[in-house]
């Protein structure tokens, strides 16, 4: 046996004995107790319900009376109160690393390589990872915009709790056509912005190599871009795409807005669609079959987008009739989309998309207007709050650790104060947040 994997094996097993060494003699065990719990498989709720907590995970939950019985005597009781649990929050498509404030996509892109250092981005995200952990996101997909590695970065600082954050799966850079997505740069003098962001790919063999230098920057997911404007991902780089990332048992979301782009990611066997505006009936049926995510990103509904940006821009006129006459254009279809989603039986959950600096709300605030544009477009609550759970751990992969409140998963548990079957927009008020078993933040009355 080569000497460096045989120290390797002693490493290993002396820390494994520290770590068991130092474990404390009898760990603390919490108790939550709250006016009711939500299962969200059924979307029926358990009154007077009870969580016990131990060694940051879920050691039971069910009816108080239950529960109880088997709290140790020393158990640490948190009340409260009349609200309502639920598991933490699952935000399946963000860019934490990403805060423009302008409306051009292309001037935010260019001002975040440009105009700001790695490092500065990754405390940025740091930032945005913090407050939307206090807005109930527990867990997110980091979908891209992070430069080289920085959500990867992002990922192992919380982890080593050396930054609170939320647990984060981490994309790293997005594949796309070459010249990447959203930039209109000149061409001759572009790339070193675009290599920044972008892994451009040009042919089949580009498109395993990219695969293989994300999972070298050690990216959980692989995230595609299967339509920029007019450019395409072709069927034969998508699938050079899955094949080598699968081969790594890594999944692939595909950001794709067109038929024809959404069909690639279907033919290619993709994991997940992002957005997919454009999704037929006979494509949604494709992915029901093939147990394809449809990732829903509402985020511009109801004129959001526009209220963001003009809170710190004049808009000329032109432009602000533009932007009004795609809302109502997307007030027409949208509802209709979301109508023919529901009844395809497709799996599908929730991304916020949010990569704005949000005027007077912090990001975890910002992201959590999902919730209201949902409950405009007709889907019902607990479809809602499943695809922002449930569904959400299933596409991670992460269906065995979160998503629901029961024995053996992670104690990210959330509780609001009204009942979010009757408003979903409870989402947005989050007032108590655990994550691994440690408060984050309680703004419920004290008991
Ligand atoms: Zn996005």
């Amino acid at each position: 046996m080569p000497r460096r994997i045989l120290a390797f094996i002693l490493l290993l097993l002396s820390s494994a004995f520290a770590s068991a060494q130092a474990a404390p003699p009898q760990a603390k065990t919490i108790l939550l107790k709250a006016g009711r719990l939500l299962d969200v498989r059924t979307g029926k709720y358990i009154p007077n319900a009870g969580i016990l907590v131990e060694n940051a995970k879920i050691k039971e939950a069910g009816p108080l009376a239950q529960v109880q019985a088997h709290a140790p005597k020393d158990v640490v009781l948190i009340d409260l109160g009349a609200a309502t649990l639920l598991p933490g929050l699952i935000d399946c498509h963000a860019h934490l690393l990403t805060a423009g404030s302008s409306i051009s996509p292309q001037e935010n892109i260019v001002n975040a390589v440009v105009g700001m250092s790695p490092t500065m981005r990754v405390l940025m995200g740091a930032g945005n990872a913090r407050e939307d952990l206090e807005g109930g996101f527990t867990t997110v997909r980091v979908v891209g915009h992070s430069r080289i590695d920085g959500d990867v970065s992002l990922r192992e600082a919380i982890y080593q709790g050396w930054v609170p954050g939320r647990r984060i799966q981490a994309a790293g850079r997005k594949l796309a056509p070459p010249g990447g997505q959203a930039l209109h740069l000149n061409p001759a003098v572009a790339d070193p912005i675009i290599d920044q962001e972008f892994l451009q790919v040009g042919s089949a063999d580009d498109a395993r190599r990219a695969v293989r230098e994300n999972l070298l920057y050690g990216a959980d997911l692989i995230k595609a871009v299967a339509d920029a404007d007019n450019r395409f991902i072709t069927p034969e780089e998508m699938k050079a795409i899955v094949q080598e990332a699968h081969r790594a048992k890594v999944k692939v979301a595909v950001h794709a807005t067109t038929v024809t782009g959404i069909q690639t990611a279907i033919d290619a066997g993709a994991d997940s669609i992002e957005h997919g505006n454009d999704v037929t009936d006979e494509q949604l049926k494709t992915m029901r079959e093939k147990g394809i995510f449809l990732d829903i990103t509402e985020l511009e509904f109801g004129g959001r987008m526009r209220a963001m940006i003009e809170k710190r821009q004049v808009l000329p006129p032109q432009l602000q009739q533009e932007l009004k006459a795609y809302e109502q254009m997307e007030a027409k279809q949208t509802p209709a989309r979301i109508g023919r989603i529901l009844k395809s039986g497709v799996k599908f959950t929730i991304g916020s998309d949010m990569w704005f600096d949000y005027p007077d709300k912090t990001r975890g605030q910002a992201t959590a207007i999902m919730f209201g544009a949902l409950k405009e477009l007709g889907m019902p609550s607990a479809d809602v709050i499943r695809a922002a759970t449930v569904n959400g751990a299933d596409l991670l992969g992460w269906e065995d650790r979160i998503g629901v409140l029961e024995a053996g998963k992670f104690a990210d548990i959330i509780a609001v104060s009204g009942d979010p079957l009757a408003d979903v927009t409870e989402l947005e008020r989050v007032q108590f947040v655990m994550k691994g078993g440690e408060v984050v933040k309680n703004a419920l009355p004290k008991k």
